[in-house]
């Protein structure tokens, strides 16, 4: 039997080289499959490594959330990394204050918590490797078929490997990337990159509330619009098409056999795909959401621009000068881009060997 040995106190150094299942990322993705497997492990053994460089679980998950000021998840109660869909249900029988309707929604924190307590019912506390992936190398031959390359040097061997790390690089505007290396990057970002909790957005004697331009039709495009206002600015919050506004981006029957049946039937994976981009359909508002903002727009503290795409912008005394594709022009201390984040498998550096190896069509 192949042991592996985890000490994170020494960086989360792996004793023993091989595993059967490396799992890459410690984010709820990575925490659900690890749940399956010891479950379906009471049936079949399987040895297993997680490894991400936070050296603990769901850390960016808890950053995100914290970072965009989310109260409480758009996904209802069922959703969560235990192989037990009512298991949150239970965790939450005292707690009702903090689910939310409809579909009962949990809470930041009683999320939180609960994640907290799969981790330690599953004796998951110290099975994260604090190493970051940097390369995996396909092996020809031999049972273990990957080797996987820390930053540091050192390799673990893998039978299987699965990749569980996140969304994948932002989605950066044309017009961000003509600009000119000299325009300040700190009043220019992703939404990735805002921090509501470290942002200063009182203004001064000059101009007393900070102008904000957020891009973007999505919830967190919303998220970042409240948060900002409510710590004092004026946001505009402009999109491409019109805001759309529906509870879930896709429609519930993707979560259960009424679209999954048809979806698991087709072979192509072209066509799969395609039936993924019409079920997303862009970014949306909660209805919750999208009354906070109609309040806010009549406190005058929030426009809401649709159907309007920018050209360009430019740095000029102090603040950007943004000129949009229908000729209108305005100006605004503070842009952030909610435009979302792509996965791509073909580009993705962790997968260039083993696409060399083992080509696939896309
Ligand atoms: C603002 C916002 C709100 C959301 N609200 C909801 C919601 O209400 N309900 C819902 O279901 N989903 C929601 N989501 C989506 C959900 O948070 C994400 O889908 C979820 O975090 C994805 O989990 P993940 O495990 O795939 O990725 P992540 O949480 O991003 O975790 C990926 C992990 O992989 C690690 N990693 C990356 N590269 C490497 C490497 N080379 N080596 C080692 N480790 C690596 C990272 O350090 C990270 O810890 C929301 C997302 C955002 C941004």
């Amino acid at each position: 039997m192949i042991i592996i040995m985890f000490d994170n106190s020494k960086g989360g150094l792996l004793l023993d080289l091989h595993t059967d299942i490396a799992i890459i990322g410690a984010g709820p993705q990575a925490l659900t499959l690890t749940t399956h497997l010891l479950q379906k492990g009471r049936r079949r053994s399987h040895e297993f490594a997680v490894i991400d460089p936070s050296g603990v679980w769901m850390q960016r998950w808890h950053q995100q959330f914290a970072a965009q000021d989310i109260p409480y998840l758009r996904s209802p109660i069922v959703h969560h990394p235990d192989p037990n869909s009512q298991a949150l249900r239970v965790f939450a029988e005292s707690r009702h204050r903090e689910l939310f309707p409809p579909y009962d929604r949990p809470g930041r924190q009683l999320f939180t918590d609960f994640c907290g307590a799969v981790i330690k019912a599953w004796n998951l506390q110290n099975r994260v490797v604090a190493e970051n992936v940097v390369r995996i190398e396909p092996l020809r031959q031999g049972r273990y078929r990957f080797r996987l390359w820390f930053a540091e040097g050192s390799s673990l061997q893998a039978r299987r490997v699965a990749l569980a790390v996140g969304d994948g690089a932002p989605n950066i505007p044309d017009w961000v990337e003509r600009l000119p290396k000299t325009s300040p990057a700190d009043r220019l970002c992703h939404a990735s990159e805002v921090d509501l909790q470290q942002a200063t957005l009182q203004g001064d004697g000059f101009a007393p509330r900070v102008r904000i331009l957020i891009i973007g039709g999505g919830l967190t495009s919303g998220h970042l619009a409240i948060g900002a206002i409510r710590r004092g600015a004026k946001v505009r919050l402009m999109a491409r098409r019109r805001f759309q506004e529906k509870l879930f981006d896709a429609d519930p029957g993707w979560v259960g056999p009424k679209y999954l049946k048809g979806f698991n039937a087709e072979p192509d994976w072209q066509r799969r795909w395609q039936m993924i981009q019409d079920a997303r359909n862009g970014g949306s508002f909660t209805p919750d959401m999208m009354l906070q903002l109609r309040r806010a727009q009549r406190d005058k503290s929030l426009d809401l621009v649709e159907q309007c795409q920018i050209d360009r912008v430019r740095w000029l005394n102090h603040c950007w000068q943004v000129h949009c594709t229908d000729g209108d022009v305005f100006e605004c201390d503070r842009i952030w881009y909610a435009t979302g984040r792509g996965l791509d498998a073909v580009q993705h550096p962790l997968l260039q060997e083993v696409q060399a190896l083992y080509p696939a069509e896309w």
